[in-house]
């Protein structure tokens, strides 16, 4: 019997509103799910297929903390984003078993180094560089999609010190989350632990060591973070 040569870490976990811990297997994250964002991005939402980035597990970091400012960016960004959180294995999903498949909903953050992000778009590179670092992933706890209810009316809000810097409504999703957990779900086996960053609304823009960032959907825990000095 081989042992293994160092500790490997546990999946981290997210509070959810019932009490449990929900551990976190896999980040997916959407790009350009809100046509005014795309428009502040200088590009067009693609209407045949929604795309995908994804982060590390280990990249995730609870809603309260304090995190310093990332190594190799001088335009560090929020992103407001609608989460979903699978919770039943499901693969090439119909419309109903997608809806069923979703375990509930959470606010987060896509904490994003814009300018590593635009060099690598420039250059066709992946986006890794850009997004996939060092608690990157902000999540505040886990509503029950039952408790939510129908997704579309709520009012999505993010703050910087005090002023509103995102406002938008879920309807401005141009993919819903039960057509991304569909769409996805064609390339994926899809599991419990899975994440789904749905997406942005306009507004994004950059935080400095000493800025509070607070963000809003209705219906769920709010998300919040302070940006510290560099690492
Ligand atoms: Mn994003």
């Amino acid at each position: 019997m081989s042992r293994r040569l160092f500790s490997s870490p546990d999946y981290p976990t997210i509070p959810t509103s019932g009490g449990g811990l929900y551990p976190v297997h896999r980040i997916f994250c959407v790009g350009r799910n809100y046509v005014e964002h795309a428009r502040e991005m200088g590009v067009e939402v693609d209407r045949e297929a929604p795309f995908y980035f994804l982060k590390d597990a280990q990249a995730i970091v609870p809603s309260g903390s304090a995190i310093p400012y990332p190594p190799g960016t001088d335009n560090f960004h929020y992103e407001m984003e609608l989460v979903i959180a699978v919770g039943t294995p499901v693969f090439r999903a119909s419309e109903s078993q997608a809806a069923a498949a979703i375990w509930g909903y959470g606010c987060g953050l896509d904490m994003t180094r814009r300018d590593l992000q635009l060099a690598a778009r420039a250059k066709q590179r992946p986006w890794d560089l850009g997004k996939n670092f060092e608690k990157s992933a902000v999540m505040a706890a886990l509503t029950p999609a039952a408790v939510v209810g129908t997704v579309g009316p709520q009012r999505i809000t993010l703050k910087v010190n005090e002023t509103i810097r995102q406002d938008a409504h879920l309807s401005d999703l141009v993919w819903s989350p039960v057509e991304i957990v569909v769409h996805l779900s064609q390339y994926y086996h899809l599991a419990p632990g899975d994440l789904i960053y749905t997406g942005t609304p306009a507004g994004v823009g950059p935080v400095v060591a000493g800025d509070r960032i607070h963000g809003e959907i209705d219906g769920l825990a709010p998300v919040d973070l302070t940006v510290g000095g560099a690492a």
